[in-house]
């Protein structure tokens, strides 16, 4: 008889994603979600919505300081994204895998990223996505985006 690995029990996580503005703006969101729910993931919270400057500040505090901040914030401002939670078995890093490397150059063909980004920010990457990065990120995140989520 074949026994089930410890490290394969199963694990239901929830993920905050964003279609950042590139993507709504490409029209790509349906193209992501339904990525996302080919690899098994649900879509359990969702919506279009215009961020306030503090709530992306706020999001992105760990870059607080750094070049990038501030263009990355317009980014963030320049058009409405689509915030969802997603949950599913190990979803945290199975989102990571399916968005592939920050940079759209460097990550893999069959990625999000790798398959649909073109980056032409010149200050900013451009790259359709966000997800969250830890647990702690994801508990984090999904708070300041859905708090009435139970
Ligand atoms: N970013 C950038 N330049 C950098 C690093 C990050 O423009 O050198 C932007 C990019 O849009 C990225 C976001 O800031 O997605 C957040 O950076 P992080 O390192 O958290 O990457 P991610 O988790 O989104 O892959």
């Amino acid at each position: 008889h074949a026994r089930r690995d410890k490290n394969v029990a199963t694990l239901v996580e929830r993920s905050l994603v964003l279609v950042k503005p590139d993507g709504v703006k490409r029209a790509l969101t349906g193209a992501i979600i339904d990525r996302i729910e080919r690899k098994g993931m649900r879509v359990i919270a969702m919506d279009l919505r215009s961020l306030p400057r503090e709530l992306v500040e706020e999001h992105y505090a760990e870059h607080q300081g750094k070049p990038f901040f501030e263009p990355l914030v317009s980014f963030m401002l320049s058009g409405p994204v689509v915030a969802m939670v997603i949950e599913g078995h190990r979803c945290i890093e199975a989102f990571r895998t399916l968005s592939g490397a920050t940079d759209p150059v460097k990550a893999a063909p069959g990625t999000i990223r790798g398959d649909l980004a073109t980056d032409v920010g010149t200050t900013v990457v451009q790259n359709l996505v966000h997800g969250s990065d830890s647990p702690a990120s994801a508990e984090r995140e999904i708070k300041l985006f859905f708090p009435d989520l139970a």
